[in-house]
């Protein structure tokens, strides 16, 4: 029986689809080959020529008319007279008079006539005369001309996220400039008298800010670009400025700390003054407490302090927002089903996102809770690979029990 949501509590779907509901792909904009990786084509690509864009041969080795080979084999042998050569960038030589042959390298332009190659391998290698020991049959090792891509064809569909193995096409059909989805800018704020950088050890009562490294780093793995800003003392004025500041340059703001109920909860007092952003409770664990909305027009979305509240908030809210502003049809990690590999509880009325290790056993896969449900448990967080979505009605877990996994591996 599912067990009830607290009515002071949103779910996490609605949650979700309140964060998305403006979110629409930025502006196209032209972005140099190597910048468009990660990025999504905006407009759909067409091929200026075809692929190949002339005939040409699959191997080193001889251009022939395959009727003069007919029956060459080792026992009987036959020979032709070699016209000359033709290397890879060069032009195709003269018309190829039957009877004869010309040495061909890979990539190099077929002549005319010539309606095979024979590769090396089944040859002497010879330059003045070669000996054949094989038939090819007609238009054997060519290439030919249009057989990959048409020209005026297009080639890539907007909406293409792209990658090596589309840039490899872009490039073939001669684009520079790429039509794609700018990439969004991000700001990272963190907040917090307590935080000090790495490197510096912190005093009595201090943590090192871990937040703000690892949601920047989380930026960039979706695939946008992250501003690292802070932190910020849990000073009002101080934090309203930077949120100006970096709502006048930024695509979309994360805070994370100073959203729950504590007496210091900067964030959510500052916003509040400012308006613009709702704070809600949504029934996940961890992450609980959430807010979103503008400064200004710029979106914010702001994510609890505790480390692993954080980063899972970032995966269920704000990694879909950022997929959805790249202009990538589908935003959603891929999920995946493994069998639990040990019991774990899980909290009525919320969906837990419970942290996982994965492994393969016998062609299975098996999935390790990770840390417990503390949200300060870091080292749980860094060992685990997916999230276990428990639904709000489930309360136990037991071992081999079929779960639904969140991977976290990977980009996409
Ligand atoms: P808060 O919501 O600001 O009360 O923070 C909740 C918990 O998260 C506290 O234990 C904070 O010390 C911790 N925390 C807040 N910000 C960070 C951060 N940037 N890095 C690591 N821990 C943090
Ligand atoms: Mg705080």
């Amino acid at each position: 029986m599912p067990a009830k949501v607290g009515s002071d509590m949103r779910s996490v779907q609605e949650h979700q689809r309140v964060v998305l509901a403006d979110a629409s792909p930025l502006p196209a904009t032209t972005a140099s080959l190597l910048d468009a990786d990660g990025l999504v084509l905006a407009e759909p690509v067409t091929a200026a020529w075809p692929l190949p864009s002339f005939d040409n041969s699959s191997m080193d080795g001889y251009a022939v008319h395959a009727d003069d080979l007919a029956g060459a084999s080792p026992s009987s042998p036959v020979r032709l007279p070699v016209r000359g050569d033709i290397a890879a960038g060069q032009e195709a030589a003269e018309r190829l008079e039957p009877g004869t042959a010309v040495r061909i390298m890979t990539g190099a332009p077929v002549p005319d006539g010539a309606d095979a190659v024979v590769p090396v391998e089944w040859t002497d290698g010879s330059t003045g005369e070669v000996t054949i020991t094989g038939s090819p049959d007609p238009g054997a090792f060519i290439r030919r001309r249009g057989e990959d891509v048409a020209a005026g064809e297009v080639v890539i569909e907007a909406g293409t996220a792209i990658n090596a193995r589309v840039i490899a096409l872009l490039a073939a059909v001669g684009l520079a400039g790429i039509p794609v989805h700018r990439r969004p800018r991000v700001a990272v704020i963190s907040t917090g008298d307590e935080l000090v950088d790495p490197g510096v050890e912190p005093g009595p009562g201090q943590i090192v800010d871990s937040n703000s490294y690892m949601l920047t780093a989380a930026v960039r793995e979706a695939g946008a670009t992250a501003v690292r800003v802070g932190p910020v003392r849990d000073d009002e004025a101080a934090l309203e400025r930077v949120l100006k500041e970096e709502a006048e340059r930024s695509d979309l703001i994360l805070t994370s700390g100073g959203v729950s109920m504590g007496a210091y909860d900067t964030v959510k007092a500052v916003l509040t003054r400012m308006g613009g952003v709702e704070f809600v409770k949504v029934a996940m664990q961890p992450g609980m407490p959430q807010g979103s909305g503008l400064v200004g027009s710029t979106p914010i979305v702001t994510l609890p302090g505790n480390p692993v509240s954080s980063f899972v908030s970032f995966e269920v809210f704000v990694r879909p927002l950022i997929r959805r502003l790249l202009g990538h049809a589908h935003c959603e990690r891929p999920r995946l089903h493994a069998i639990c590999a040990r019991d774990f509880n899980s909290p009525a009325g919320k969906t837990q996102f419970a942290r996982v290790s994965l492994r393969l056993h016998d062609g299975l896969m098996l999935a390790e809770p990770e840390g417990g449900q503390g949200s300060h448990i870091i080292g749980g967080l860094a060992r685990a690979d997916g999230l276990a979505v428990i639904p709000e009605s489930v309360t136990h877990v037991a071992g081999r029990d079929e779960l639904v996994i969140i991977d976290l591996r990977g980009g996409a």
